[in-house]
């Protein structure tokens, strides 16, 4: 490097390429790599801490040591053995899109400074839109999470109200008590948006879910009623597609209608699951056009690396009545039909995410995606199968996506559940719950897989996401057969201590 400016072209290209070739290499032999690093916190500090650089280091150093020190020591979630939470699995166009992003490095709050960032943000928004069925002529933006879109949502649906909240805040003044609405299988993302909308967490009422963890619309009318007798003022539902711990689809087209019988907003949160309405079949069973508001998460399901998620809006100009403002140093003058994106959300600088959907849309095709989430549902469905017909294990909830939970629960104490009073079953769900403990930890240490859990109604249950790009049905078969063998050797060295569980 030289003492002034930047990389010479030279140098740009020479580490360029082999940035590259790392990646390259690190994508072809991802296979034999852990999913999850074994380091120790005090290890890892070790390996990583270093005084402040003073001069600078040669670029060839600095890459071995992330070759080294770093990526073995990460849970690699771009890796065909992930099976955790959600995926978040990145392709090559995602991936290189990302470096040219950088190098652009775009500010696309105005149209203005990003006249085709901004343009391509709106085509894009249509496209997605389109691909989740949702009104390709709603409002949208591209933003970083799925948590900041359900609380913009929400501030949407709260200015919405008309109480002059943007203006004289919601403190000393005599207001509605704010109510909103979902079941306590929604993502904690709504907690946390009630919390910083000044809702309150005691004003985000749990509807009870049905045994497949959808909400119960009788339910929601039931409470929402109730709460209007007693002089509160329900505003907001967040309905799911695609819960986080099982993958559940509330009754959208009735929990709309509970919505427009009582003048609520309706937040439809398709993180995970919208973007697999791409499938027909899927599609079918999630209208997701019910949603005043809906938030997708192509960095969770469409192939494109973290931070982009999508957020709608059919209730034109409505997250713009609560977010838009302009100081006199941003004021422009805007062609008509152009959008400011700062318009619609906190965020003011805002990297050039539309170029990196539409390098991944436009490289697989809506068949080409299509086809990819078809066969990761045939491999979950395979897998489902499998825990379906083996007396050692039990399948819980339902999910239309490919998402499969399941609990190791040996076949005798299943049978000694069936057979015991409710009261009875206690010892068993703790036995049960404990083993499924074990056998995640017992997997997770082993090769064939990342896998997480859940605890619900049914008690503690692993949760095995399919959706990375690379995963093949060997390593779903591989994962199937570790979770055997793990229930097995598990419940060998647990029986033993049956009866004091
Ligand atoms: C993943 C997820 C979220 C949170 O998404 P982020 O983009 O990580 O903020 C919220 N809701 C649901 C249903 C999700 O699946």
């Amino acid at each position: 490097m030289a003492a002034l400016g930047d990389w010479s072209p030279e140098e740009f290209a020479a580490a360029g390429h082999e940035v590259l070739e790392l990646i390259r290499d690190h994508l072809a032999a991802i296979d034999d790599v852990p999913v999850l690093g074994r380091c120790t916190p005090e290890e890892l500090r070790a390996l990583l801490a270093g005084p402040l650089p003073e001069v600078g280091v040669p670029f060839d150093r600095i890459l071995a040591d992330t070759r080294e020190r770093v990526i073995p020591h990460l849970t690699h979630w771009n890796h065909p053995k992930f099976f955790a939470y959600f995926p978040s699995g990145t392709s090559g166009p995602g991936i290189v899109a990302d470096t040219l992003i950088s190098a652009l490095n775009v500010n696309a709050m105005l149209w203005k400074t990003s006249p085709a960032a901004s343009a391509l943000e709106q085509v894009v928004l249509g496209w997605l839109a389109e691909l989740a069925g949702y009104d390709p002529g709603a409002d949208g933006v591209l933003v970083n999470g799925a948590s900041l879109a359900t609380f913009y949502a929400l501030a949407a649906a709260r200015e919405e109200l008309g109480l002059g909240i943007r203006e004289q805040g919601m403190a000393g003044r005599d207001l509605p008590v704010l109510r909103v609405y979902c079941t306590d299988q929604a993502h904690s993302s709504v907690d946390k948006a009630v919390i910083a909308l000044g809702v309150g967490l005691n004003n985000l009422v749990k509807v009870e879910s049905d045994a497949g963890y959808r909400m119960r619309p009788d339910r929601l009318a039931a409470a929402v009623a109730a709460d209007r007798e007693r002089g509160y003022r329900p505003f907001a539902v967040v309905a799911v597609a695609g819960t986080t711990s099982t993958g559940a689809v509330d009754p959208l087209a009735d929990v709309a209608a509970v919505c427009r019988d009582h003048g609520l907003w309706l937040h439809v949160d398709a993180a995970y699951g919208g973007l697999y309405n791409i499938l027909p079949e899927i599609r079918a069973q999630a209208d997701l056009g019910v949603g005043d508001s809906l938030v997708i998460n192509p960095h969770k399901v469409l192939f494109t690396p973290l931070e982009v998620t999508a957020l709608f809006s059919r209730r034109g100009g409505r997250l713009a009545a609560a977010f838009s403002l302009v100081p006199e140093y941003l004021r422009t003058d805007r062609p008509e039909g152009t959008v400011d994106y700062m318009d619609f959300s906190l965020q003011l600088g805002r990297s050039f995410r539309a170029l990196k959907l539409w390098w991944v849309i436009r490289s697989f095709g809506r068949s080409g995606l299509a086809a990819r989430m078809a066969e990761q549902l045939r491999l979950a469905r395979w897998l489902h199968e499998q825990a379906g017909a083996d007396p050692g294990f039990r399948l819980v909830g339902g999910s239309p996506y490919p998402l499969v939970c399941l609990q190791a629960f040996p076949a005798d104490l299943q049978a000694a559940w069936a057979a015991a009073e409710p009261a009875g079953r206690a010892p068993l769900a703790r036995y049960r719950d404990r083993l499924n403990a074990l056998v995640m930890e017992r997997v997770n240490q082993g090769q064939a897989g990342f896998i997480s859990h859940t605890v619900v109604q049914d008690g503690y249950v692993l949760r095995v996401a399919v959706g990375n790009l690379r995963t093949e049905e060997r390593h779903v078969a591989a994962l199937w057969e570790e979770l055997q063998r793990a229930a097995v050797e598990e419940d060998r060295m647990l029986r033993p201590g049956l009866e004091t569980i």
